[in-house]
């Protein structure tokens, strides 16, 4: 996915903050972010959206969301708590077409989102 920003980024083609790394996946901060801590983690290889996961995929699914706990931990924001998600689709608010687990926190999240 030669157009693709996350792409770009796995391939340090795009300066970001990178603050996790390995074979599998990256993690950065959101250029934008909503919350005090905001990160973004994602997988070194391209899927436009969460409905193009397969059942092969499971493991590196389940790896997202456990470095995100992970970085909880270290950013110092899961005693008080945190808020993750991945948006889907234009309806679930997704802009960039590389998957893309939020990880927020600092702050108290409403619910449900907006
Ligand atoms: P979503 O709306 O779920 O697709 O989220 C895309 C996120 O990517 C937004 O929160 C953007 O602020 C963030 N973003 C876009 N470009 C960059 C970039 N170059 N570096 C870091 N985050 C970015
Ligand atoms: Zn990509």
């Amino acid at each position: 996915m030669g157009d693709c920003l996350f792409c770009k980024i796995v391939k340090k083609e795009i300066e970001t903050e990178i603050i996790f790394e390995n074979k599998n996946i990256v993690a950065f901060r959101d250029i934008n972010p909503q919350a005090p801590v905001h990160i973004l983690l994602i997988p070194k290889i391209h899927f436009s959206t969460l409905n193009d996961l397969t059942s092969g995929d499971i493991k590196l699914a389940g790896s997202l969301i456990y470095t995100a706990a992970k970085l909880a931990k270290t950013e110092g924001i899961a005693d008080q708590g945190y808020r993750t998600g991945f948006n889907c689709n234009k309806w679930g608010g997704q802009t960039v077409y590389h998957i893309h687990l939020h990880l927020l926190g600092g702050r108290k999240f409403g619910w449900p989102p907006g």
